[in-house]
């Protein structure tokens, strides 16, 4: 059993709590919170035991009902690896203790490359983590473009391409977040950081993003546009994608032309919390003109990455070595077959 933390239990770190209690090989020996909040009641009814960033809160939480199994030091001490899912920043900050403490770490996509010096996609490079201290799970966006790239890449060669995220304004709970009438260019310049981000995973990808935020809370939307080294066929590239453990087909027959209808289908489903974990590639979308290629696909930026996180951990563990059967473990352990 590897003995997992998960340092900041806010949108991914309870996704990914939840995902590590219910693999077989894992266990969840405690979560972290700043400060008494809907969250932590969510932990002490899931049984994870609750540290604190700042012990000297302990009496807070308790009066709230909340009860401390201590600090987030005592946790790492019993961790064999922590996954630190706290704001995009304050990551880095804890480097230094993880290091201290020898634990193994992994961060997230709110954390630049050089955190870890490794990004991680399981699709991509799971072999490169076997054994290391440190790693990084790339974005949502870039996940999701590493997965799409790397398939075709595998299949016919990547000569280049050239995608555009319209991403969401903030997440379904994030009362604070915009924009609330107003498409925002972010980030104004050409090309977006999320192209270098897939090339920290796939560094001889030719590759040009441009972004924007618009006033939605549930997914991503890729525009992706791919030349490639030969001519694909549309039927070969959907066969592909529907053969893929974490890249689905949004069918044309469903009728699903939007974020919205697909998030209902995750939850009619019967998905944990309608979490999609897969890239949702619009069937009807997927065209190929002799050696282009031109797809819409949805992510879902809750989600995608959690799996991610629980290959990263078998990797960086050694518990398993072969990419295929942790994503397989992965995948079953959380009742996950990708739409089709
Ligand atoms: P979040 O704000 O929802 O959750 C972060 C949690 O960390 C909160 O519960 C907060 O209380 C806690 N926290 C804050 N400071 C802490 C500290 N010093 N010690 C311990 N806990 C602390 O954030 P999130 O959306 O889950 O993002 C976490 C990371 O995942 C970021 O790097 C982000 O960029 C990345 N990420 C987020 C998304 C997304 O769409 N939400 C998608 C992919 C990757």
């Amino acid at each position: 059993m590897i003995n997992v933390a998960i340092n900041g239990y806010g949108t991914i770190g309870k996704r990914v709590a939840d995902a590590v209690a219910a693999q077989p090989d894992m266990k969840v020996i405690g979560v972290s919170k700043t400060k008494p909040s809907h969250e932590a009641f969510i932990a002490k009814s899931r049984g994870y035991p609750l540290y604190i960033a700042d012990i000297a809160k302990k009496a807070a939480f308790e009066k709230a009902g909340l009860p401390v199994a201590g600090a987030v030091e005592d946790m790492l001490k019993a961790a064999d690896i922590v996954v630190d899912a706290t704001p995009g920043g304050i990551g880095e900050k804890n480097k230094p203790v993880y290091e201290r403490l020898g634990v193994k770490a992994i961060w997230q996509g709110g954390e630049d490359h050089e955190v870890a010096g490794f990004s991680f996609n399981s699709d991509c490079n799971y072999k490169d983590a076997i054994g290391k201290q440190f790693a990084r799970v790339v974005s949502c966006n870039t996940t999701g473009l590493c997965r799409i790239i790397n398939a075709m890449d595998k299949a016919y060669g990547v000569e280049k391409v050239r995608a555009v995220m319209v991403r969401r304004g903030g997440d379904p709970a994030d009362i604070k977040r915009g924009p609330i009438d107003a498409i925002v260019l972010n980030p104004v310049h050409i090309p977006s950081h999320h192209g270098p981000d897939v090339q920290s995973v796939l560094p001889n990808i030719n590759i040009v993003t441009q972004a924007m935020i618009v006033p939605v809370t549930m997914m991503h939307m890729h525009v992706v546009q791919m030349d490639l080294k030969r001519e694909a066929t549309r039927e070969k590239v959907l066969e592909i994608i529907e053969k893929h453990p974490r890249m689905g087909l949004v069918r044309k027959a469903t009728g699903i032309t939007s974020t919205a209808e697909l998030k209902e289908y995750a939850m009619d489903l019967g998905r944990h919390r309608s979490d999609l974990w897969e890239n949702g590639i619009f069937e009807e979308s997927v065209s190929c003109l002799r050696n282009e290629l031109y797809l819409f696909q949805a992510i879902h930026q809750e989600a995608d990455v959690v799996v991610e996180n629980i290959d990263c951990i078998r990797a960086m563990t050694g518990i398993e070595k072969d990419p295929a059967k942790s994503v397989a473990i992965t995948n079953k352990a959380l009742n996950f077959i990708a739409i089709q």
